[in-house]
């Protein structure tokens, strides 16, 4: 593998919490580092000089909005160095299989993709590997300094183990493990809902507020909660798994194997099966949309169908919308955050879900969390999800102290 500059520095806490920021938020002067990390401007400016010298971070001029030149002299900012260190990034889907290669600026170097509907479940971990290796075969690959992969389902981070994915049949898979040994990398796992709420919290709009959960709505349902601005992960490093909260407990089977969760009602999983088992489906636009085969309509589907005005589509969206409802409105009971951010596919069906969910909510909540909390969506694409699974390798491999 080739050397680069991230695996050839050492530094301590302070160190990683100022390259993090500039990863995050850059390019950004020292005087707001200073701001947002509470550290005295001397520290930040020497701390920035050393990560200079390294080549981790480099300094460039302040363009104005739309690269307009800045008028009077422009403020020095600091950016991370893109060429700091590539990643593998992988993100598994249930029908396909995305490779990048990004660098440490998050820019897509390569992107390879695996149709992973004609594949049998047991050949997916090779299917894995081949698109790994394929990545570290190219000309970019020699200097890959890690992996990151995403997955459906619950996932132990540290331990590196996706728990189940129905989709594969996967029950407790080593991903960490088994990729470690076979690449010689480190490999970081992490669920997609996870990954989408790292990457819309810290490369969106939202790095402000301190208290937020981003809940990631997509095939299933999970959560990242940011207290005081880092994710929130629990001891066993599960923290989030919402979709799996009960709200029914009579409710239909979970691909947990726990009966009435959240995700069982509202996620598009729940939208697709409502869809499909409603007796008049066969006259719906969804269905004619998936050339009349069932088994084939997918969330797309229903969402283009509702904003056509389908009967259908429009209805079981706001089905899922009120029990989405239940499962904000328990958030903001419970945590009292400042902000929800709601994620995931489900965003594209928004305008169908917004007000009865703020209905749900203004009924659900007690009136002191209620007026303190905002809602937004997060049309955020699939490249959200590689930048939170990015963003773990790069503060699992940058500046850790040795
Ligand atoms: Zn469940």
């Amino acid at each position: 593998m080739g050397k680069n500059v991230v695996t050839s520095y050492t530094g301590g806490v302070n160190e990683s919490i100022v390259v993090n920021i500039i990863r995050r938020q850059g390019p950004i002067s020292r005087v707001d580092i200073a701001k947002l990390t509470g550290l005295t401007a001397p520290t930040v400016t020497n701390i920035s000089g050393r990560l200079i010298a390294s080549g981790i971070i480099s300094e460039c001029a302040e363009i104005g909005n739309e690269g307009k030149p800045i008028s009077g002299r422009p403020r020095i900012l600091l950016k991370i160095n893109p060429e700091a260190a590539n990643l593998i990034i992988v993100d598994i889907r249930s029908k396909e299989m995305t490779g990048y290669i990004v660098n440490a600026g998050l820019a897509i170097k390569e992107k390879v993709s695996v149709d992973l509907r004609k594949l049998e479940p047991e050949k997916v971990m090779a299917a894995l590997e081949q698109i790994i290796n394929k990545c570290i075969s190219s000309e970019l690959g020699q200097a890959v300094s890690a992996i990151g992969i995403i997955v459906r389902g619950p996932v132990l981070h540290k331990e590196g183990i996706s728990l189940f994915s129905q989709s594969f049949g996967w029950q407790k898979v080593s991903l960490k493990f088994s990729l470690e040994q076979k690449f010689q990398l480190p490999v970081f796992v992490e669920n997609d809902m996870r990954a989408i709420a790292l990457g819309a919290y810290y490369y969106g709009k939202y790095y402000g507020y301190k208290n937020a959960v981003m809940l990631g709505v997509g095939w299933g349902i999970g959560a990242g909660i940011f207290v005081n601005g880092q994710l929130y992960r629990g001891i066993s490093d599960i923290a989030g798994e919402i979709g799996h909260t009960i709200i029914d407990i009579h409710g239909p089977l979970c691909s947990c194997g726990k009966h009435g969760c959240l995700e069982t009602f509202a996620s598009e999983a729940a939208l697709v099966n409502s869809v499909v088992s409603a007796p008049n489906v066969n006259i719906s636009l969804a269905a004619k949309l998936a050339d009349g085969d069932l088994s084939a309509i997918l969330p797309e589907h229903i969402y283009e169908a509702a904003a056509k005005g389908d009967e259908l589509s429009i209805k079981m969206l706001q089905n899922i919308a009120r029990y989405l409802g239940v499962g904000v409105a328990n958030i903001i009971n419970f945590l009292n955050p400042e902000l929800i951010i709601i994620g995931g596919g489900i965003v594209r069906g928004r305008r169908f879900i917004e007000e009865i969910l703020l209905q749900v909510i203004s009924e659900q909540t007690l009136d002191s969390t209620r007026s303190s909390v905002k809602v937004e969506y997060s049309a955020e694409g699939r490249e959200a999800y590689m930048k939170g699974i990015a963003d773990v390798v790069l503060e699992g491999i940058f500046l850790t102290s040795r």
